[in-house]
């Protein structure tokens, strides 16, 4: 049985006071299950607050990038060990954003992975073509070369690699992929990674993410080869994250 996840991507957004309202709000209305788990990924600065202001509950806390480097003169860089200090579990990597405005390329992406791996953190990398790749037919091909940076020479498990398939287009525009295009993708990768050890691919969770929302979530989570989300825009507000979790956790409706 694979694991379920909903991540929320807070992005650059968020206050003190904002984050500890929505969390609030969070924890009344979507009691957590162990069915599936609810991860939070607030801007770095606020890390250490949601860590407090999650401690006893089960929601676990992420990162939205990594550094690749251990520690030295790397300015404006956080180190996976940072993280782990403060305690953090899961990292965020390859976000389309940073792929995008970063020029975060596949070979950093790996030694980012690789980091945040030997560190004890999980690492969530973001896949995904942009519609330009789409419409030329170049789709698994950007697949492929994102999960082969990652995948060759190297074995993870799947508590240490969760893939979230984004794809670029359908992030923060409000259109999301169809659930023909969310299931081909997922199988397409899920027989990719398989292709470098079989048992990661039969465990690995592969998420979705892209424009989901209340209204369209318990479609996503129904396609059999989606093992949960990767929400930003929807994750701010407590009403629609809840929603969305709720139907990760009873899809069919
Ligand atoms: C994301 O930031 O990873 C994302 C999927 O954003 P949105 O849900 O707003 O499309």
């Amino acid at each position: 049985m694979k694991k379920k996840w909903l991540f929320a991507n807070w992005k650059m957004n968020g206050s003190l006071l904002a984050n500890q309202a929505l969390l609030e709000s969070l924890m009344a209305a979507a009691p957590l299950d162990a069915r599936a788990s609810m991860v939070i990924c607030p801007s770095f600065v606020y890390l250490p607050q949601v860590a407090q202001l999650t401690k006893n509950t089960a929601m676990g806390l992420g990162a939205q990038n990594v550094s690749e480097h251990g520690q030295g003169a790397y300015t404006g860089e956080c180190s996976a060990s940072m993280l782990k200090d403060v305690g953090v579990q899961f990292a965020i990597i390859g976000h389309s954003e940073r792929r995008a405005y970063q020029n975060e390329e596949n070979a950093l992406l790996a030694a980012k992975v690789d980091a945040a791996v030997k560190n004890g953190l999980t690492a969530v990398l973001c896949v995904g073509e942009t519609l330009e790749e789409r419409d030329s037919g170049k789709m698994q091909a950007v697949l492929i070369a994102q999960i082969d940076a990652v995948l060759a020479g190297k074995t993870y498990s799947a508590d240490q690699l969760v893939i979230a398939y984004e794809p670029r287009w359908a992030i923060g525009t409000g259109v999301s992929a169809t659930s023909e295009m969310i299931q081909a993708a997922h199988v397409f990768l899920r027989e990719h990674i398989a292709t470098h050890d079989t048992s990661l691919a039969e465990r690995i969770s592969i998420l979705y993410g892209g424009s989901v929302k209340a209204s369209n979530a318990a479609g996503i989570f129904a396609l059999a080869d989606v093992d949960g989300g990767l929400i930003g825009g929807a994750s701010l507000d407590a009403a629609e994250f809840s929603a969305i979790y709720k139907a990760l956790l009873n899809p069919a409706g």
